[in-house]
């Protein structure tokens, strides 16, 4: 069985908004439903778990679960602190699933998505153990100190910036968690904690659309490349009718 944790307990403090990210309207739908209705649709997910803030949790069933009829949303769990622990809790409760073979994990402020990475990401995961989507940079990066100094410039043929979603064998992601916790790590994404253990994690070519929205100006890009992801998303549904 695979099962889906979508992450959206965050603060969202960058955005400025009294109204929680996750629940902004992109093209008049709250940018969560956007993201839950990719995994409504990829038929290898069975389930979803989402994790939303504490205070938001009859919002998040008012706003989101119950107008917008997501079957697959079996569980809405309270977040934590960081993302780690947000992610945690939802591991906990699955924890007694048990033919559970892979867990992936996903922004729920990442609307675009599409079904082919999801399922890209699964299969590399099923192979691999542990995969993740991400895009080899483009542009120079450099480590900055905090007076605003450059301090040295990064191999840039060796970077990629990751994205979610991130899949894992069910055992190697659990294992890893409890391995962090023991140790007080905290990585900001699933797959730090998995190299810890030493374990290989592949990354699968993602796509710049993929967009985490987290600025104002990621919501208005958002919103101008909507018309795009709808329409190649009208052209993969009737190519696959064919
Ligand atoms: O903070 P960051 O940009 O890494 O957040 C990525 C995702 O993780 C967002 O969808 C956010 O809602 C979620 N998150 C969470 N719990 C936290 C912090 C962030 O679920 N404590």
């Amino acid at each position: 069985m695979i099962a889906a944790i979508v992450a959206a307990a965050g603060v969202g403090e960058r955005m400025g908004h009294k109204v929680p990210k996750p629940y902004l309207l992109l093209a008049g739908k709250p940018i969560l439903a956007h993201t839950l209705g990719v995994f409504e649709h990829v038929q290898e997910i069975r389930e979803v778990t989402l994790v939303v803030h504490p205070d938001e949790l009859d919002y998040c069933q008012a706003k989101v679960i119950s107008p917008y009829g997501f079957k697959k949303v079996l569980r809405l769990v309270p977040g934590g602190k960081e993302r780690q622990d947000s992610v945690y809790n939802a591991l906990k409760a699955l924890q007694n699933e048990d033919d559970l073979e892979i867990v992936l994990v996903h922004d729920g402020v990442r609307p675009f998505v599409t079904p082919d990475q999801v399922q890209q990401v699964i299969q590399a995961a099923r192979s691999h153990g542990a995969a993740v989507l991400g895009l080899p940079a483009h542009d120079t990066l450099k480590a900055v100190n905090a007076a605003g100094e450059i301090h040295h410039t990064l191999e840039r043929k060796d970077i990629w910036q990751i994205q979610t979603p991130q899949a894992f064998h069910a055992v190697l992601l659990w294992r890893a968690f409890t391995e962090a916790y023991s140790r007080n790590f905290y990585g900001t994404d699933e797959s730090s904690l998995v190299e810890r253990l030493q374990q290989p994690v592949v990354v699968v070519a993602g796509s710049p659309l993929n967009l985490k929205i987290t600025t104002p100006d990621d919501l208005a890009l958002a919103e101008a490349i909507l018309p795009l992801m709808r329409k190649r998303r009208r052209r993969r549904e009737s190519r696959s009718r064919l």
